[in-house]
C-alpha cells in the first residue's frame, strides 16, 4: 500500500496529497513531502525495534500525522492496528491484550493509550512530524512484497459485541481500490480534492476514503473534528469536488443548511466573497437558510454515503437542499469494506445500496449458506396478512460473498474467513427488488424475536418515521417474560413537534402486524451513535 505514495512521489510530486484542516493553521502535504515523511516515519519505527509482520497500533486525531503514521507503519512492513483517539482504557485493554503491538503511536494528551501500552509491554511513540524530511540512511532491506501479508488488524465497533480483528491483506485492499476504481463516473479521479468527514481509524474513511485518494494520486481533505459548520466552510475553501460521509453527517449539514443563516456558512456577498471558484460560488438569491448549502456544494461532483442506512427522506431532503444525488454504497470492514454501489452516473435509488462493485460475487443465502431462489419482486404491501405474522419477503436471505477483496480470516488464527470456495457469509439480511437494486433489511443480529415471529427493527423504524414530527426512530428488543422479547422504539421528536407515545401506536397499528409493533414507546433528545454513524443498539438497549 506504501507504495502507492511512492508512485504519485515519482508521477505527480508537487501535487497536494494532503491538506490537513483539524489544527490551527491549514498544513499541506505534496505527494513528494508525505512520502519523505513516509520514509522518515519508517526509518523511526525500525529504529524502535519494529521488524515487519509485528503489530504497530496508531491513534491519533485524524490529520496529516495519521496518514504518515499509518503509511511509515506499512512502509516499515509492519502490520497496523488502527484505534480511534478517544478510546478508553477497557477497549484499548482488549484490542491491545489481543493484537500485542510492539509500538503503539498516540497523541500525548492520550490518557488512556500509555497505561494500556504499558500493560501490554508495548512501546510509546508521539505522534510523527508531517513536514519530516526523507531520511538520508538508505531504506533497510524491505521482505519481498507478498500482497498476502496482513497490512491492517482492523477491530470492528462491536455494535454486535466484543471487537474482533479482521485481517486485511494489502491484496484485499488493493483489489477493493481497483473494484471501486472501475465504477463510472470513478469514485475519486486524480482531480478530486476529497472531503473525508470520517474517522479514519474506521475501514471506510481508511481504505474507501484515504486509500482511495492514494489511488488515484488525487488529495484528501481533512477537515478535522466533524462540525457541520466547519465542513461547509472547507468544501467552499478548499475546492472540495468529492464528499464521502455517514448518513448522519450529511444530516448534520442539512440541518445547518436548513437554518436561519447564522453561523459559519460560506460568505454570500458575491462582492466579498473570496477563495472559491466559480462553480462554487454560484449562487441564486433565493432564502438565504435553505441555499446557503447549495452554494456551498455548487463545485461538488459526486456525495457518498455508506456505513449506515440513509434514510428515504434523508436522501430526498438532500436532492431538494443541494441539487446534488446521494450515493448510497454498503460494505463491512471483512469486505475491503466497499460491496456495492448506487450507480454513481444516475439518480440514486431510496432505500437501495444500488449492485456488488465489478469483481464482487454476492448471492443472497439461508442460514444453512444454501442459495435462495432467484429474485422475485418485491411483495405488494396490500397482500400482506399484517395480523398472522407472515414474512415480509421471503426472497430475503443472508448476504454471501466472493472477491480477491475479502479479508484473511479474524486474528490470530486466520479463522472465520472465506470458506473454500471463497464464499463468506456475513450477518446482513438483504432481498433483491425487481430490477436486481439490493435493498439491506438488517443484520441477523439486530432481529426481534417475538413468540417465535421475527421483527427486523427497520421495518418499524420506516413505519415510525413516517410521521412528521419524528425526527430519528431507533427500534431495539427487550426482554419480555411473556412473549421472549418485545418491540421497543425510541422516538426523537422533530423540535417544537407535539407527539405521544399513543399517536406512535395508532400509526403503527394501522401499518404493522401485532408482533410487531412497539410495546413500548420512549422520547429520547438523541440517539446513541458509534463514531460511524450507526446507531448503537445495544447501548440503547441498556438505556
Ligand atoms: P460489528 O460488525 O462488530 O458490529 P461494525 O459495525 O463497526 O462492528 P463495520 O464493518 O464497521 O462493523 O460495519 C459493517 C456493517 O455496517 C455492515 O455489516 C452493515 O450491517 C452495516 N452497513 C454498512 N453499510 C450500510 C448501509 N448502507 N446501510 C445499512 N447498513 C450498512
Amino acid at each position: 500500500l506504501a507504495d502507492l505514495v511512492a508512485r504519485n512521489a515519482a508521477e505527480r510530486p508537487g501535487h497536494d496529497a494532503v491538506r490537513d484542516l483539524s489544527g490551527g493553521a491549514p498544513l499541506t502535504l505534496s505527494w513528494s513531502a508525505f512520502d519523505a515523511a513516509v520514509s522518515a516515519e519508517a526509518a523511526r519505527l525500525r529504529a524502535s525495534g519494529v521488524r515487519p509482520g509485528q503489530r504497530v497500533a496508531v491513534g491519533l486525531p485524524d490529520g496529516a500525522a495519521y496518514c504518515v503514521a499509518v503509511f511509515g507503519a506499512l512502509r516499515a512492513d509492519a502490520v497496523v492496528v488502527p484505534f480511534g483517539a478517544d478510546s478508553v482504557t477497557r477497549e484499548l485493554d482488549s484490542v491491545f491484550g489481543q493484537a500485542e503491538p510492539v509500538v503503539v503511536v498516540a497523541a500525548p494528551d492520550d490518557a488512556a493509550a500509555p497505561g494500556c501500552a504499558e500493560r501490554c509491554g508495548a512501546r510509546v511513540l508521539p505522534p510523527p512530524d508531517p513536514a519530516a524530511p526523507a531520511p538520508d540512511t538508505p531504506p533497510a532491506e524491505r521482505a519481498p512484497a507478498d500482497p498476502e501479508r496482513i497490512a491492517l488488524i482492523v477491530f470492528t465497533s462491536g455494535t454486535t459485541g466484543r471487537p474482533r480483528g479482521v485481517q486485511l491483506s494489502h491484496r484485499a485492499l488493493l483489489a477493493n481500490r481497483e473494484q471501486a476504481g472501475q465504477l463510472r463516473p470513478a469514485p475519486v479521479n486524480a482531480v478530486d480534492r476529497v472531503l473525508l468527514a470520517l474517522p479514519l481509524f474506521h475501514i471506510y474513511g481508511f481504505a474507501a476514503g484515504l486509500v482511495q485518494v492514494c489511488w488515484a494520486g488525487a488529495t484528501v481533505v481533512l477537515p478535522g473534528r466533524f462540525e457541520p459548520g466547519r465542513v461547509i466552510d472547507a468544501v467552499v475553501d478548499e475546492r472540495v469536488s468529492v464528499i464521502a460521509g455517514v448518513p448522519s453527517m450529511f444530516r448534520a449539514l442539512l440541518d445547518l443548511g436548513a437554518g436561519p443563516g447564522e453561523g459559519t456558512a460560506p460568505d454570500t456577498d458575491p462582492d466579498t466573497a473570496t477563495g472559491a471558484d466559480t462553480a462554487h460560488d454560484t449562487a441564486s438569491a433565493a432564502d438565504p437558510g435553505a441555499d446557503r448549502l447549495r452554494r456551498a456544494l455548487g463545485g461538488v461532483r459526486l456525495c457518498t454515503s455508506g456505513g449506515a442506512p440513509l434514510p428515504a427522506g434523508w436522501l430526498a431532503d438532500f436532492r431538494t437542499a443541494t441539487g446534488l444525488e446521494l450515493h448510497e454504497g454498503y460494505g463491512l470492514t471483512e469486505g475491503g469494506p466497499v460491496i456495492t454501489s448506487n450507480d454513481l452516473g444516475r439518480p440514486a435509488k431510496p432505500g437501495s445500496v444500488g449492485r456488488p462493485l465489478p469483481g464482487v460475487e454476492l448471492q443472497l443465502v439461508d442460514t444453512a449458506g444454501r442459495p435462495i431462489d432467484a429474485p422475485e419482486p418485491e411483495p405488494d404491501a396490500d397482500e400482506l396478512d399484517l395480523d398472522d405474522g407472515t414474512e415480509v419477503g421471503d426472497d430475503t436471505g443472508l448476504i454471501a460473498l466472493r472477491g480477491p477483496n475479502l479479508f484473511s480470516g479474524y486474528w490470530p488464527d486466520g479463522s472465520g474467513g472465506p470458506d473454500e470456495d471463497g464464499w463468506f457469509v456475513t450477518a446482513d439480511v438483504a432481498y433483491r427488488d425487481s430490477d436486481g437494486d439490493l435493498h439491506l433489511v438488517d443484520r441477523s443480529s439486530d432481529l426481534v424475536i417475538v413468540n417465535g415471529f421475527n421483527v427486523y427493527p427497520r421495518e418499524v423504524e420506516q413505519v415510525i418515521a413516517e410521521l412528521e414530527a419524528v425526527a430519528e426512530v431507533a427500534v431495539v428488543g427487550v426482554p419480555d417474560d411473556r412473549t421472549g422479547a418485545a418491540v421497543k422504539a425510541v422516538v426523537v421528536p422533530v423540535p417544537g413537534a407535539e407527539l405521544t407515545a399513543e399517536q406512535v401506536t395508532e400509526h403503527c397499528a394501522a401499518r404493522l402486524a401485532r408482533f410487531k409493533r412497539p410495546a413500548a414507546v420512549a422520547f429520547a433528545d438523541e440517539l446513541p451513535r458509534t463514531p460511524t454513524g450507526k446507531i448503537a443498539r445495544q447501548t440503547l438497549a441498556r438505556m
